[in-house]
């Protein structure tokens, strides 16, 4: 085999070398106008040897992939097959019993050995015809056909007997980053570089990290924290991460824990606010009537404070009948009866919350500390106002 495509290389080499001399015979051929039976006779055999040679390199390419294939095969095993393929299913989310169905047209259970050679290629699960053939010949009773339920029983032995298998974290770390390595489908596959026991080198970064296996998940260190391993990869790995912005595939390019602080901030700032009266909070009605519902005992009270509660005189203040009144002045007479005595109403419900929601912000004015005290006040007062807005016009 060497010695063919040596020989080939000569040959090569040699048409090569000798085109400009044939080209120039024929140019000259045609030069004169006359017809050169002989400069004729030779373009066309110049243009055969040329195919044939083109032929034979094809067929020494063929030989010599055929042989490479073999030589891989030597050492072949079932076991390393079943792995692959059952690893190669598991992330394609293919199932084999779907991949029969499919190539059992008869559904009698037994598949031609040739069908399920080219079902398993067409599936592009990566294998070649060799390899195929010896899995085949594993299942082949000498009928040329393969048993459908033999075949998933097999595999299915091996996926039981691979989960058995496991083993020390180190072991378990390194299988999943075999397993991922392999999931990758660039062109310069993305490098995984394990230097020391847990520690690893990823792409092209010389960021040494930290991995270990935390609740049987593998987890790489980033930052001051801990990212699983698909989920680094998916922003890593420039295969995994399509449709991805710059930002989050190289955070070495942005400032170091930028992201970090502002979720710290944004965290904070919702803790606050919930401890906070949300008085003042622009947001939908219904936040204001959340927030009054806790504050009805003090709303009589101190509600005048608010500078809007139509609380109006001071007899009234105890009960809650007073805001009775500040409907009836608002021209809701109707509403009296209902609005002081029948709490849980629909109808009168959305009488409540300006008239509290503005006493609130009073009281809490007068009983807790707010960093705006008067700016929280007049915001109250402006919600008040809006619902009465929204409720009259
Ligand atoms: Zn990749």
């Amino acid at each position: 085999m060497e010695q063919n495509l040596r020989e080939f290389g000569e040959l090569d080499f040699e048409l090569r070398e000798q085109q400009p001399e044939v080209d120039a015979a024929c140019k000259a051929s045609k030069k004169g106008g006359v017809r050169n039976a002989a400069a004729e006779m030779l373009s066309t055999e110049w243009k055969k040897l040329w195919l044939d040679a083109m032929g034979l390199q094809s067929s020494l390419d063929n030989q010599k992939a055929l042989l490479e294939e073999m030589k891989r095969l030597e050492g072949w095993k079932w076991e390393d097959w079943k792995e692959r393929y059952v690893e190669w299913n598991d992330h394609a989310k293919a199932r084999v019993s779907d991949l029969f169905r499919r190539i059992d047209r008869l559904h009698t259970g037994n598949v031609p050995r040739q069908v399920f050679i080219d079902g398993i290629i067409g599936s592009k699960f990566p294998t070649s015809r060799l390899e195929m053939e010896k899995v085949a010949n594993l299942f082949d009773k000498g009928d040329g056909m393969i048993n459908a339920k033999e075949f998933i029983n097999a595999l299915r032995f091996d996926s039981a007997n691979r989960n058995a298998k496991p083993q020390t974290d180190t072991e378990k770390i390194t299988h999943e980053i075999e397993r991922q390595k392999k999931t990758c489908s660039c062109c310069t596959p993305y490098q995984i570089e394990k230097i020391s026991e847990n520690h690893y080198r990823f792409g092209d970064t010389h960021i040494k990290r930290m991995v270990r296996i935390l609740r049987s998940t593998v987890m790489v260190r980033v930052g001051g924290g801990w990212e699983s391993l698909d989920e680094f990869l998916h922003k890593h790995d420039p295969c995994r991460a399509k449709g991805r912005l710059n930002i989050n595939m190289f955070p070495e390019a942005r400032p170091t824990h930028a992201l970090d602080s502002m979720r710290a901030f944004t965290k904070n700032r919702h803790a606050k606010e919930a401890g906070l009266p949300t008085t003042g909070t622009p947001g939908p009605i219904m936040k204001i009537r959340e927030k009054t519902d806790r504050s009805v005992p003090m709303s009589g009270g101190l509600g005048g404070t608010a500078g809007y509660t139509v609380t109006t005189t001071p007899d009234h203040r105890p009960s809650r009948i007073p805001r009775a009144p500040s409907d009836m002045s608002a021209g809701k007479l109707s509403r009296v009866g209902s609005t002081s005595n029948s709490k849980g109403s629909l109808f009168d419900s959305p009488s409540r919350p300006d008239s509290r929601a503005s006493s609130e912000a009073g009281d809490k004015q007068q009983t807790q500390q707010t960093r705006i005290p008067s700016l929280r006040g007049r915001k109250g007062q402006r919600y008040g106002l809006g619902l009465k807005f929204q409720r009259f016009y």
